[in-house]
């Protein structure tokens, strides 16, 4: 009776905090916030920009944009908190933004946060979190709540394999039992494959880009295994040797090539992962495979090329992109049940 009108009166808060996006599910309700992990700064000042303006959506448009007295910042970019000060802010707007109907109770969160995080950088996030107006503040590794998310079995003494895709991490991990017995993360994933694109226009194609118009490549034809109908597009950016703006015709096979190599790396990190794994639990991942969460997880043929390199069942998530956050209401709901494998801060100082 109790849980159920504190539901009514103050419904709870599982956040995932991307290095990429942020959402938040309020309990009952489902996704009320979905937003990229940006902020935009008065340069100099530390002052985050037209309060509530400029984080998220309109910060990430922002991004590689600014005019001079501005600059648009990612605090999680490589998985770590490359800001602290700013990690607060962006947290605290989202979770206002989020519970602005919520008055009186503090809400009870759950954040999901990236796995190499430091015990400092947990302390940030849960004093971020107190300050936002949370009550008690629980924190779950991302790899465990994507494997909730993605319905796997983890509670039981099989094995379940996770590798989640990001913006700034690729974070790969073997649970059973309710526990991570193994993982590995790389700092490769979505943004890197941006990258590995500005870098290819540049190199065969003699065309400047920025990171968001080879993001929109990568969405409209990139690609991990050859496509039954291969695509093109067209691109425009800067000539390196003119200096003048021009529009070139990029193809999906060209783009492949470009992601070959940061493909490869998060393919490693998998194989890495199994092969530090125990025997028993091998035996498992063959026949239970592997499930791909995260934004990268829609990058077309991800699945077929991890199939192929590693030998074992892929699936990839529903909903990749919310397979975290999901993974967070769920265990908002078994709070009591699973106290203990929850990070609540006293551990974390
Ligand atoms: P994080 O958890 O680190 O915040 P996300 O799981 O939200 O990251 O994934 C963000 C990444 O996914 C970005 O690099 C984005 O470009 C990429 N992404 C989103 N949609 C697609 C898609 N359809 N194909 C390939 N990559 C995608
Ligand atoms: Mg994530």
């Amino acid at each position: 009776m109790f849980n159920w009108m504190r539901q009514r009166l103050c419904p709870d808060l599982a956040i995932d905090l991307g290095t990429a996006n942020t959402l938040v599910i309020v309990q009952g309700e489902g996704i009320v916030l979905n937003e990229p992990s940006v902020v935009a700064l008065q340069k100099g000042t530390r002052r985050v920009m037209g309060r509530g303006a400029a984080v998220g959506k309109l910060a990430k448009q922002m991004l590689g944009r600014t005019p001079e007295n501005i600059t648009a910042v990612r605090p999680l970019k490589d998985g770590v908190i490359t800001d602290f000060e700013l990690c607060e802010a962006m947290l605290r707007y989202f979770i206002e933004k989020a519970s602005r109907h919520v008055r009186g109770l503090r809400p009870r969160v759950v954040i999901a946060v990236p796995g190499g995080i430091t015990p400092v950088e947990k302390r940030a996030v849960f004093n971020s979190a107190e300050r936002a107006g949370a009550g008690r503040v629980y924190l779950i590794e991302e790899s465990r709540a994507a494997g909730i998310g993605a319905g796997l079995p983890i509670s039981e003494p099989i094995a379940s394999m996770v590798c989640d895709i990001g913006g700034g991490t690729s974070d790969v991990a073997i649970l059973s039992l309710g526990e991570i017995v193994v993982s590995e993360s790389v700092r490769v994933a979505g943004d890197e494959f941006d990258e590995a694109i500005v870098e290819y226009m540049k190199q065969h194609f003699s065309l400047k880009i920025g990171t968001q118009t080879a993001e929109q490549i990568k969405l409209r034809l990139g690609s991990a295994y050859p496509l039954e109908q291969e695509l093109t597009s067209e691109v425009r950016g800067l000539d390196t040797i003119s200096g003048v703006p021009r529009k070139a015709v990029v193809t999906s096979e060209e783009v492949r090539e470009g992601l070959k190599p940061t493909l490869e790396a998060i393919v490693g990190c998998a194989k890495t992962v199994i092969e530090r794994c125990k025997p028993e639990l091998v035996a498992d991942i063959v026949d239970t495979g592997i499930v791909l969460t995260g934004g990268g997880a829609l990058l077309r043929g991800i699945d077929r090329l991890f199939h192929e390199q590693l030998g074992i069942p892929v699936r990839v998530a529903d909903e990749p992109l919310n397979t975290v956050a999901r993974g967070a209401a769920i265990c908002l709901e078994h709070l009591s049940e699973w106290q203990d494998r929850f990070d609540t801060g006293e551990r974390a100082a």
